[in-house]
Formats: C-alpha cells, sequence, structure tokens
C-alpha cells in the first residue's frame, strides 16, 4: 500500500491545509493500491506563492545552472526509472514491459530532449533595428491526465523549468504516484524552493483554481474537450495563456500500394497498445474499397492475437484506467453494435477468463465515418475500419472530424504519401512509422492549440520581447 499523503511546496513535504484523502484503485485487481490527499485552494494559494516567491531569481538563473539542474534530474531520474515504470502499471494498468520501457522512457526522452533544445535555444535574436529577447511567462499550472502519466507530466515540467519559469503541477487523482516519485526526483536533485511544486486533488478544486487565480501566468492542460473549454473560460478573466492538448480521432490511411496484412496488423496492434488510451491513437482505420475485405480479415487476425490480462505478465494489453472508463467504453461498443456497425472481433464484456479487473475485449468495427463509434473519441481499444474510393475521398474523411491530433499513412510510394500527408488538417502525420522526440506535437480544431516537445515546447513558456532602437 502506497501513501502519499503530502504535497511538494516550497522545496519541503507538507500537509494538506485541510485534511482529506482519497483512496486510489488498482485497475488490475480493482483493489485499493494507496492514499493521497486531496488539496484545497488553500493549499493552491500557498504554492502559487511560493512558485511566484521563486519566479523572481529562477527567470534570471543562467542557462548553465538550468543545465546542471537538469542533468542532476536526468541522474536521478535513470536510478528511479523502474520505480517510476512500476508505478505507472500499480495507477494506470499498463503492461509492465510499457510501464518500465516506453511510458517511464518517454519522460526520461523529454528531459534529454529538454537538455538539447535549452543547449542550443536562442532567447535572444537581433532582427534589423530590433532585439528580441523571449523571457519567462512567469508562473505557470500544469495540469494533467492518467493515460501517459510521466510523458505528460515530464513534456510540461521540464520546459518549464528550463524557460525559467516556475510551476505547480496537479497530477490526475487516478495515477498519482509517478507525478510523486518525480518530485521526490526533483528535490533530490537539488531543485530550489518554489521553482517547482505539486499538489494532489480534484481538478475541479485544484485545476480550477490554479486556472482562475490571479498569480498564475499560464495553464498548461492535457486532457480531456470539455475540461479543456471550462479551463480556457476560468482563465479568461486574469487573461492567462492557456496550452491545450486534447482529444483525437486521427485516421491511419493505407494506401493501395502499400503491404496490407502487415500494415493493417501494424495499425490494429498499435491501436490496443496502452488499451486504446492515447489521445493520438490511429483509431480510425481507412482503406481502399476494393481491399476491404482483405484489410477487415487481417484486422480480425491481429486482433485476436492481442493477449490481455494480469499487466504484471507479458501481455500485450492490460487494463484499463478505471470502471468509469470500463463502462464508457462499453457504452461505445453497445451504440456501434445497436447503430449497426460490423463487428469484427471482440465487442462487449471482459475477455473470456477474466472475472476481476477494468479489462476490455480488443474490439474492432467496420463502418462508415457518420458512425458515432468512428466521429467520437471512444479513448479504449476501439478500431474502426472504413472504406475509401479514391485519394480525395481518403482525405475528405480523414479531415471530416471535429479532431485534429494525429495522423498516419501508409504506402510504399513516398512521394504520394508525404502529398497525402500535407492534405491532413491534423498537427501531426506519422508517414511509415517514425518517431522524433523534438517533432512539435499538439492539435488543430478541437484536439487543441498550442505545441509540446522540443523546441516548439519551449515557446509555450515564453513571452516575446522587443527592444527596438
Ligand atoms: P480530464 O478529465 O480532462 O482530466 C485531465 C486533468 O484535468 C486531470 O488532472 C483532472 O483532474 C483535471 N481536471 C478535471 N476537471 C478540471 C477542471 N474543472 N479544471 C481544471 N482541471 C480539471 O481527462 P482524462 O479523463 O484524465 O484524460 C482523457 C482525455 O485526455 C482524453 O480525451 C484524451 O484524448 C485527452 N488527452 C489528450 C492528450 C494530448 O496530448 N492531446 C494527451 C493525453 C490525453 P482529476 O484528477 O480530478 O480527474
Ligand atoms: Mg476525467
Amino acid at each position: 500500500m502506497r501513501s502519499y499523503t503530502q504535497f511538494y511546496i516550497d522545496r519541503k513535504w507538507v500537509d494538506p491545509v485541510t485534511p482529506a484523502t482519497a483512496d486510489v484503485i488498482n485497475p488490475a485487481t480493482e483493489d485499493v493500491s494507496g492514499t493521497i490527499s486531496l488539496g484545497s485552494v488553500a493549499d493552491v494559494d500557498k504554492a502559487v506563492a511560493a512558485a511566484r516567491k521563486a519566479f523572481g531569481v529562477w527567470s534570471q538563473s543562467s542557462v548553465a545552472e538550468r543545465l546542471e539542474l537538469l542533468r542532476g534530474i536526468q541522474a536521478e531520474y535513470a536510478n528511479r526509472m523502474q520505480e517510476m515504470g512500476e508505478a505507472v502499471t500499480e495507477e494506470m494498468g499498463a503492461p509492465i514491459a510499457l510501464g518500465c520501457g516506453f511510458q517511464a522512457g518517454l519522460g526520461a526522452g523529454h528531459l534529454q530532449t529538454a537538455i538539447e533544445v535549452l543547449e542550443n535555444f536562442k532567447f535572444e535574436e537581433q532582427k534589423g533595428a530590433h532585439l528580441i529577447v523571449r523571457e519567462p511567462i512567469g508562473v505557470c499550472g500544469l495540469i494533467t491526465p492518467w493515460n501517459w502519466p510521466l510523458n505528460q507530466v515530464t513534456v510540461k515540467v521540464f520546459p518549464a523549468l528550463a524557460t525559467g519559469c516556475t510551476s505547480v503541477l496537479k497530477p490526475p487523482q487516478l495515477a498519482p504516484y509517478s507525478a510523486q516519485i518525480l518530485a521526490e526526483i526533483m528535490h533530490k536533485a537539488g531543485t530550489p524552493a518554489g521553482v517547482f511544486n505539486m499538489i494532489q486533488g480534484q481538478g475541479s478544486v485544484i485545476g480550477s483554481a490554479l486556472s482562475k487565480h490571479a498569480d498564475v501566468d499560464m495553464v498548461s492542460f492535457t486532457g480531456s474537450e470539455p475540461v479543456g473549454i471550462q479551463i480556457s473560460k476560468d482563465a479568461a478573466d486574469t487573461v492567462k495563456r492557456v496550452g491545450l492538448e486534447l482529444g483525437g480521432k486521427s485516421a491511419w490511411i493505407i494506401l493501395d500500394d502499400a503491404d496490407m496484412a502487415g500494415n493493417v496488423a501494424a495499425a490494429t496492434g498499435g491501436m490496443m497498445v496502452n488499451a486504446g488510451q492515447t489521445c493520438s491513437a490511429g483509431s480510425r482505420l481507412l482503406v481502399p474499397r476494393s481491399r476491404l475485405d482483405e484489410a477487415v480479415a487481417a484486422a480480425k487476425a491481429a486482433c485476436e492475437g492481442v493477449s490481455v490480462g494480469d499487466p504484471h505478465s507479458d501481455v500485450a494489453m492490460g487494463p484499463v484506467v478505471s470502471k468509469s472508463q470500463w463502462n464508457i467504453i462499453q457504452g461505445y461498443i453497445q451504440k456501434g453494435l445497436d447503430e449497426g456497425a460490423t463487428l469484427v472481433s471482440g465487442g462487449l464484456g471482459r475477455p473470456d477468463g477474466l472475472s476481476r479487473g477494468y479489462f476490455v475485449k480488443p474490439t474492432v468495427f467496420a463502418c462508415t465515418n457518420d458512425a458515432v463509434i468512428a466521429r467520437e473519441e471512444i479513448f479504449g481499444p476501439v478500431l474502426v475500419i472504413i472504406a475509401y474510393d479514391d485519394l480525395d475521398h481518403a482525405v475528405e474523411i480523414a479531415n471530416d472530424s471535429v479532431f485534429g491530433l494525429g495522423g498516419y499513412v501508409s504506402g510504399q510510394n513516398r512521394d504520394t504519401a508525404i502529398a497525402l500527408a500535407r492534405r491532413m488538417r491534423t498537427g501531426a502525420v506519422w508517414v511509415n512509422g517514425g518517431f522524433d522526440f523534438h517533432a512539435p506535437f499538439g492539435g488543430y480544431k478541437h484536439s487543441g492549440n498550442g505545441r509540446e516537445w522540443g523546441e516548439a515546447g519551449f515557446h509555450e513558456y515564453l513571452e516575446i520581447k522587443s527592444i527596438i532602437g
């Protein structure tokens, strides 16, 4: 049992102003795995005051000082990486190989990237008769979700730190452990008082207080669209900058010249990674109509091959994060059946042999793009396959979404694939795989605004000053 009942404020571990606790549930067993404290507005006030005080000094720190701190954090992060991966598995159910591998590894990657960007970043630039000076925006409220918990925390905390900002982090109640360990790492590495603070608790209380706080200059949020909208409204009265990374319903287009079976298997397997709880997941698979049967057969085979079970064993998929998430996903699967989509594999209920834990059957439907299951973000292991007639039709379907986060194109003709990528109204398109920590990540349309990752992620936290003459 974990007990994480103190907050990290002003380089001290402190009790909440008003004691209140909540249980954390292990989604694989449905048992309580630990306890956290739930903060109040008074805790937010304390943390923001500490961050404000620290901003005066930290904003004036040198790049060398910030690099030294980031490298210290990096050494300590490496020491505790396995432990953080285990925490991720316990809090949100990712298979242990994913938790200790990619989940914890993304944090290490963003840390290394922040160091590389900071080593070369141009904070000042003379342009004609004016000097551009990029200055830290101030005190930042960082609000994160549970699905890739370390990724989302580190992609905010390190760029904020590297640009000279101070911050207050509000991790998700559902996945609070990895963030707590990260705060311990920040402390051990000698992060100065008030530069980084962390309060656990309810988004409707802590997140809202940060969004409304007169002494917070910016809020960076990753999570759902409705909460992003609420945060924008809450932040409006104090004219804050708001960075939003929201949901998606990304299209994966397979071209006619591609190896159909291989790419469908990759897309289907990709959809089931992290039990489908990935904002940029390729959740709509678009295939040429003439090859639909072939694609459906390949998806069925791939889906049936996805092992589901105890995340501490060697499985491809663990449970989804919570009972409420399980219910939402079941509701979408039922909706798909009700609206006449063709069930290719999976379906309602738990996978055979699992009677406890929030396990979902890896599921594939074939449908059209007007189906609710093709339009709304399910945030579970549910893939829809949609047929297209020609490339214009594929682009039309891909862009016929309120979201615009990611996109994928698989095909042998690189020119055709890149031309298609250019026509997709999304913040990123992955062509035949690939991964780059320096590539900007963020959404068009309802998927959000702003860009995280790499150098783009630094600009989120900077003001531009012109000194003219
Ligand atoms: P969520 O409900 O929006 O919660 C995200 C965070 O916001 C949590 O820490 C939550 O606190 C907090 N929050 C809740 N209400 C708030 C309020 N009124 N004011 C301020 N903060 C508030 O999202 P989720 O269910 O955790 O995550 C799933 C969603 O996130 C999906 O839609 C997914 O696509 C999206 N997502 C997007 C990205 C991206 O990069 N674009 C990445 C990951 C996830 P609690 O702890 O109380 O819930
Ligand atoms: Mg939520």
